[in-house]
Order: C-alpha cells, then structure tokens, then sequence
C-alpha cells in the first residue's frame, strides 16, 4: 500500500503576501532535507498541505529531520489510499495493528474535505470502528481516552490514513525575515536567543570573540559545534571569530577595573555591528536576561544598548534561567554549553564589577582607549567559518 508524508503548517493566521513566500521557502527548506534521504521523490503543495511522494520507506530518517524545520506545525506518515470504503478499511486496519496492543482502545477520527463523498464523517468513523472490531475482538472503542487514535482524511483526490502525529517544530521558515547576528558566548543563553529568533524565520550570522592564548582553542571549537547544532534548525549560519584579547588587556590596563566588563561587552557590541553592516545584517541577538549577573541590571542594560543604534533583540530577557536551560536541552546545545572551557568574560572578569554603572562615566573611562584603532584591527584578523562547505557531513550525520 502506497505511503506518502502529509505536512501541516501552522501561522494560518499569515495574511495576504507573507503567504506565498511562507509557502515557497518552506517547501525549499524540507526539499533540501529530504534530498539528503531520499533518492527519488516528488514534493508538491495543495490545499495548505505539503506532500512528500517517495519509493523509499526511511522515514525514521525523515522524522527526526522535519522535526527541526521551522514553519512546520505537525506532520505524519499517511496510507494514501482511492476513496473508496474498502481502501480506506483495509488501511485502517494496517494501522491499527501496527500499533496495537490486547485490550487496546482505540478511536477512528474522520476529516472530510471532499463534502462530495457519499457519507459524513461520523457515519466513516463508525463504519469502520466496526470493521476493526470484527478484525481485532481483543479491542475496545473509546472515544474519550483512546490509547491510539486512527486518523481518517477524504480529501479532493484520495484518502489518507495513519495512526501518528509527529509534533514539528512551529515557527516560520527559516528565510522569510532578515538575517540577523548572534553574540554566541558558548555559554547556555546565546545559542537559545539564537534559536529563538530563527524560530521566526531570520537567517543567522554568528560571532564569537575569543581571547587566546587566556581561552583555549577548545572554548572555540565548543562555539563551532553549538553552531553546527544550530545549524540543524537554521540552515546555514557563518561564524565569524573575532580575536578579542588585545582588546581586553588594552581595556584592563586602561579602564576603571570596576567598568571593565560593561565596556568589553560595548566593544563587542559595536565590532558585531561593523561585520553586521557588512554582512547585510539587520540587527543583533544577545542571550542577555534582566538580573541574571552584574553585567545584565537594568544600568548595564542601557550602556550596552547605547553604544549602538542597531536594533538589539534579547529573547531571554525576561526568563527564568530555568526555562532557558529547558529549552537548551532539548536543542542539544546544554551538554555543549557546559563543557568547562572559560570564554574572554570569565578570564577578564573582576572581582566587584558594576552592578549600577553610569554611562556618562562609561563613555568618560572608554575615551581612554584608541577605540577606532582597536575596532579596525580587531575586524582585520577576523577570522571566517563557513559551515556550508561541510553541510553534507553536518546536519544529517
Ligand atoms: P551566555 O550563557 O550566552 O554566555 P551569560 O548569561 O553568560 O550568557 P554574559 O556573559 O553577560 O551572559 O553575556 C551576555 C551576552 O553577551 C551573551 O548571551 C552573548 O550574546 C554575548 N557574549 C558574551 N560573551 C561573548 C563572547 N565571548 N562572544 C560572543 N558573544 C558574547
Ligand atoms: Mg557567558
């Protein structure tokens, strides 16, 4: 019996424009996965639904891909079957005992788009409950708390039957809005602010400053693989590494020691926003939540935003760490993220940093440094990986 994967989207409530392209770049961001599996398959949309039509059965594969394309509400493996009763029974009953068990109770929920078809919804339903019970006597109908649940769809051409929803992972496509640049620490927050904003469809540029020889090539390569994993989710993400440490000493030596981490964290905000013009970039994305540490009250808050005029998102802002840790884990960045390699922050951190600082004493110690000289030199030696080139062996291994 043919199969055939039945994709949903969600965002209905997208009007006008937006549409199309919602439509179009999520179509290309599931062809390109499903290319990686597939040999031969054709992919088309209708009705607000897209079908994957394939030879091939590795939808184990499959699954685990769509589950990470943003856009997608909820899909499912599907007999596609004529629109005929026997047809869709001898589905039915396929999918019921791939997943029965003795005593089992189960519900047959019937969708009819086709209102042409000879019998409604309910009258399917219990046509073909019955059917199943006279197959399967071991099993019971239970049409509040089923155990499984036989989902029957007539559409225009065919009927679909399966018996399992598979969540995916909401969103929109990643493409429909603006690339942005992600701060990445390697730290817990910056990869989930990161995944959060791709969530709403931006393409991610990301940059990590470095300190050698305090930080270790280790702390960078751990941002390398929180990249990759994110990559799995937002397509293809350049991570430009920035060396910092010249940066750091210079500040350290020069600035009051208390001001050092706010104007650290200024600099790079500044350095982020130079390669996000150059990059066509549109803003910027911190994993910054209100309170968490010293470098993230309300005072520091407002000197790290004045020293651009980007736009700035934080998507953390105002959750609890453990909410974030929630969703770091179930990104798989956490086990990355907590590898103990100290990032540039921690190195030069100092022992009572500003809780409360003023900008105008901020912008007063900053004026002690060659703040051009340093940004310049500092965007020279970046250094520029480009994932891409590997993708074959990344998001699909
Ligand atoms: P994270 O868990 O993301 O490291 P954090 O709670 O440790 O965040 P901070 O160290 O105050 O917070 O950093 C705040 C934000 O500044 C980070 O979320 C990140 O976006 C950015 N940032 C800090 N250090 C770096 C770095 N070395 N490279 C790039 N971005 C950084
Ligand atoms: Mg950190």
């Amino acid at each position: 019996m043919k199969k055939v994967v039945l994709i949903k989207f969600g965002e209905l409530f997208l009007k006008g424009l937006n549409r199309p392209k919602f439509e179009r770049t999520l179509v290309k961001n599931i062809q390109k996965r499903v290319k990686k599996i597939f040999d031969n398959f054709i992919i088309k949309i209708s009705d607000s639904i897209i079908y994957i039509f394939s030879e091939s059965e590795n939808y184990g594969k499959l699954e685990r891909e769509l589950k990470k394309v943003f856009g997608i509400s909820n899909f499912c493996v599907a007999f596609l079957v004529k629109k005929q009763i026997e047809d869709i029974t001898q589905a039915a009953i396929i999918c019921c005992s791939e997943v029965k068990q003795i005593g089992t109770a189960f519900k047959i929920k019937t969708k009819r788009s086709d209102k042409n078809f000879k019998l409604k919804s309910p009258e399917i339903s219990k046509l073909i409950g019955k059917s199943i019970l006279k197959k399967y006597k071991d099993l019971r109908v239970d049409l509040l708390k089923p155990q499984i649940e036989i989902s029957i769809e007539i559409r225009e051409e065919y009927a679909f039957v399966y018996n399992k929803i598979t969540k995916g992972a909401g969103g929109m496509p990643t493409g429909v809005s603006s690339k942005v640049t992600v701060l990445l620490s390697g730290g817990i927050d910056s990869p989930v602010a990161g995944y959060m904003m791709a969530r709403r469809g931006v393409s991610l540029i990301a940059i990590h400053f470095a300190s050698p020889p305090y930080t270790s090539y280790k702390a960078q390569n751990k941002v390398e693989r929180l990249v990759k994993k994110l990559i799995e989710y937002a397509e293809n993400i350049k991570l430009f590494v920035v060396k910092f440490t010249a940066i750091q000493e210079t500040i350290e030596k020069n600035c009051n020691i208390e001001n050092t981490t706010i104007i650290g964290r200024r600099m790079m905000i500044k350095i982020a926003e130079k390669i996000s013009n150059n990059e066509n970039s549109k803003a910027l994305i911190t994993g910054e939540s209100l309170g968490q540490v010293a470098s993230q009250t309300m005072n520091s808050l407002i000197c790290t935003n004045a020293s651009t005029k980007m736009l700035v998102l934080r998507p953390l802002i105002g959750m609890d760490k453990n909410d974030i840790v929630n969703i770091a884990k179930k990104i798989e960045t956490f086990k990355i993220s907590i590898e103990p390699f100290e990032d540039c922050c921690t190195v030069f951190t100092p022992k009572h940093p500003a809780i409360n600082p003023k900008l105008e004493k901020i912008i007063e110690d900053e004026k002690k440094l060659n703040e051009t000289c340093l940004i310049s030199e500092a965007i020279k030696n970046v250094q520029i990986i480009d994932f891409d080139k590997f993708s074959e062996k990344l998001a699909f291994v």
